[in-house]
Order: C-alpha cells, then structure tokens, then sequence
C-alpha cells in the first residue's frame, strides 16, 4: 500500500488541500449530496464558473477554482449511474479517478482529496467502488511521484470500514 494515500471519515469541504475532487453530475450544475455541500460551501462563485465548462461527460474531469473552500481548487468529475454492471460501468469509475489525477497532474496539484463517487444517489456497489479508487491510486502514485498526497474522504461509516479492509487486504 502506497503511503501516500490517506483514508479520512469527515467531510470534504473542510479539507485544506490543493483540490477536492466533486462527484458532480453531467451539466455541472449542481446537485445533491456531496455536490451540494461542495457548492454550498464555496459560494455562488463557483456556479458561475461551472456555467462556463459546458458540463462534463462521464468520466471525464474539469477543474475550477475553490472560492471560499479552504481547498485551492475543484476537480468535477461525473461517475456513472450503476445501472446493472454491464454498461462499463467499472471503467467509467476508474476514469473520474484517473482523469481527475491527470487534471491534477497538468495543474501542479500535490494534494488531492476524493469522495466516495457513485456511491450514493448513483447506486455503485461501494466495496467494487472502493476497490477500484484504491487500485487507480495505486497505480497513479508509481507512475506519478509529483503527487505528494490522495486523501479518500469517506463520509458514512460503510464505506469507512470497507475503504480501511481494503488498504490492510492490499486491494
Ligand atoms: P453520486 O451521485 O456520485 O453517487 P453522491 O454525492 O450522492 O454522489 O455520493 C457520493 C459519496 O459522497 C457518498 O458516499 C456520500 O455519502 C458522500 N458525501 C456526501 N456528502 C459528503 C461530504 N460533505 N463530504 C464527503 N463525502 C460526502
């Protein structure tokens, strides 16, 4: 297990890192979950900025400022609906998290914070979902020393359980 990777409970609009990562959905506009509260605690700014990104496929990932985050910047990615796990559902997922990396990446961004995407309204199976974050991570953090921290914020306890069983199994 990569030491660089961190498994916090709490919540993600509280986290002092150089970006959040937002399970947004396709028009990013705003949402429920943890796309409300990230728009609720940045501030009308950040809709305004989201205006302008003409949404987001899933998958793919696009940045923006964090206005009264304490976080520097948002990384909106789009997680697939779990439909019935034959809709590429598992590789949609590991791209929020690669892309996400990648836009890191091409921004300088040394410490990222993730929630759990797709696990909630979306319906992903959670320890598939976990497993796949932990692996993408995994993989990113050999190939990619500039990052210096990923943060996997889980905000039930579920998930919580699932993500720590999965860095001591080594998935
Ligand atoms: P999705 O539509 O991608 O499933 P949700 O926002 O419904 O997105 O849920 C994604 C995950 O974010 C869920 O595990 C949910 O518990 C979690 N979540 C909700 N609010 C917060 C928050 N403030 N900080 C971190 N995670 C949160």
């Amino acid at each position: 297990m990569n030491n660089k990777i961190e498994i916090i409970k709490g919540d993600i609009t509280i986290l002092e890192v150089d970006a959040i990562v937002n399970a947004a959905n396709k028009s990013l506009l705003g949402g429920g979950g943890v796309d409300g509260a990230i728009h609720r605690a940045a501030g009308p700014q950040l809709l305004e900025e989201c205006r302008m990104l003409n949404g987001c496929e899933t998958g793919q990932a696009k940045i923006t400022g964090g206005y009264n985050l304490p976080a520097k910047h948002v990384i909106h990615t789009v997680g697939p609906v779990w439909r019935s796990g034959n809709n590429n559902e598992e590789e949609l997922l590991a791209d929020t998290y690669k892309n996400s990396l990648e836009v890191a990446l091409e921004n300088s961004i040394k410490t990222i914070a993730f929630p759990n995407i797709s696990t909630g309204i979306y319906g992903f199976p959670k320890e598939k979902a976990a497993s796949i974050a932990i692996k993408v991570a995994n993989e990113f953090l050999i190939d990619h020393p500039e990052i210096e921290k990923v943060i996997f914020v889980c905000f039930d306890r579920e998930n919580y359980e699932i993500y720590n069983a999965g860095i001591t199994t080594g998935i």
